[in-house]
């Protein structure tokens, strides 16, 4: 098809900004997205998919069975906006209040959306199935998980999955990927220590929770430089410090929390098995009292290679490798996680920046935008992985 398949998807650019900018004003957050999966579905049906609604509340599966047998490959996208307000003054900017499209998922279901819409218009071509999956509440509510569990990566069993995520600080017709690890374990703990309040000038007769406090941050903060091997990454990062009312008084309590992130599932329990260590450690030198609660949020994301060399090689096909950047993992979370966890995949970026537009704000900004370039470009490159993956030599 060569050529003519970036013209096929050019001619639905129109289409694509349309659906985009449609979901980008009716924002949805995290297991509400209902509007936004009706969309999906009616799109979906109209393209004579099977289609699959109700899991894990909102979200939608999507089926194109081809005509020969093969392999099952999957695409996933996110479909939830993010709690706060937009300040851009454009055409197609929220039209709800506290809530916006800061991180791109409308780009990500719509991308998927010309994918399908592709796919549909050459279904003799296609050999093997393409499983779309649309997941509610990947901003900390675990959508893909439940996804999981409630089985979409089987009926049929799904081989291969691949996600991708808008990219600001990359510019729009780039690609971004990660060869093994992408992000990070994102998990959160809480510390409350209980001491015994008092008068400030009698700290003798009290169990000052403050001063234990103050070595218990900073004991913690020797756990990544001394018990982590230098060549691992982790991150502690305690955000929230509260206790006390005025300065004459020694207060019983004091609470810390905090994030641990890692990319590695051993320093994963490194980490909270020191931080729990050191706790209790300040507890008895301080004669206070801690209580320890550790939460763990997604997993590492962690790439198949042969996938993410895969996704490297399907996307220069189209772009010239010159175009394609191997990054650093990031210290972020994603939930995509969830599905790499028992399938091979790969989780890449696309470039959505453009400096010349203003275009340049990072995601979870009230001025958050893409280059809507981005739409067919992304509709192409996992057109180009598909084709890769399944082996229809169709992309050219
Ligand atoms: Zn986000
Ligand atoms: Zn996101």
């Amino acid at each position: 098809m060569g050529n003519t398949l970036k013209e096929k998807i050019y001619e639905m650019k129109d289409w694509l900004v349309e659906i985009r900018r449609t979901i980008h004003r009716h924002p949805e957050l995290g297991f509400e997205e209902v509007e936004t999966s009706t969309l999906i579905s009616e799109w979906l049906q109209k393209f004579g998919l099977e289609v699959k609604r109700g899991m894990a509340k909102t979200g939608v599966v999507g089926l194109l069975k081809g005509k020969n047998p093969g392999r099952t490959v999957a695409i996933r996208a996110d479909m939830d906006a993010l709690p706060m307000d937009e300040i851009n003054q454009v055409p197609y900017a929220s039209q709800i209040k506290g809530k916006m499209h800061a991180c791109g998922h409308d780009a990500h279901v719509t991308i998927l959306l010309g994918v399908a819409r592709f796919f549909s218009s050459v279904p003799d071509h296609v050999k093997g199935n393409i499983k779309w999956v649309f997941q509610p509440a990947e901003e900390g509510g675990g959508g893909g998980r439940i996804m999981v569990e409630e089985g979409v990566l089987e009926n049929p069993k799904v081989d291969a999955i691949f996600g991708a995520h808008v990219f600001p600080f990359l510019s729009v017709g780039k690609v971004g990927i990660y060869e093994r690890e992408g992000l990070a374990a994102a998990d959160r703990f809480a510390i409350k220590i209980i001491g015994k309040g008092g008068h400030a000038a009698s700290p003798h007769v009290s169990k000052d929770p403050i001063l234990a406090a103050g070595h218990l941050i900073t004991q913690i903060h020797s756990i990544v430089s001394r018990n982590i091997n230098p060549l691992e990454s982790g991150v502690i990062t305690i955000g929230k410090v509260s206790g006390g009312t005025a300065s004459n008084i020694i207060p019983d309590e004091v609470e810390l929390m905090g994030t641990v992130r890692s990319l590695n599932p051993s320093v994963r329990e490194e980490l909270k098995s020191r931080i729990e260590q050191v706790t209790q450690g300040v507890a008895r030198s301080f004669s206070v009292h801690c209580r320890f609660d550790f939460e763990n949020g997604y997993p590492v994301l962690i790439n198949d290679s042969e996938m993410s060399r895969l996704v490297g090689l399907a996307c220069s096909k189209g772009i010239g490798k010159e175009n394609v950047e191997v990054l650093k993992p990031s210290m972020g979370g994603e939930d995509f996680a969830y599905y790499l966890e028992k399938v091979p995949g790969s989780f890449f970026r696309l470039g959505c920046r453009n400096e010349g537009k203003g275009i340049v704000h990072p995601y979870h900004s009230s001025l958050f935008d893409i280059d809507e370039e981005v739409l067919p470009f992304g509709v192409e490159m996992f057109i180009r992985i598909i084709d890769q993956y399944l082996g229809l030599e169709i992309a050219g």
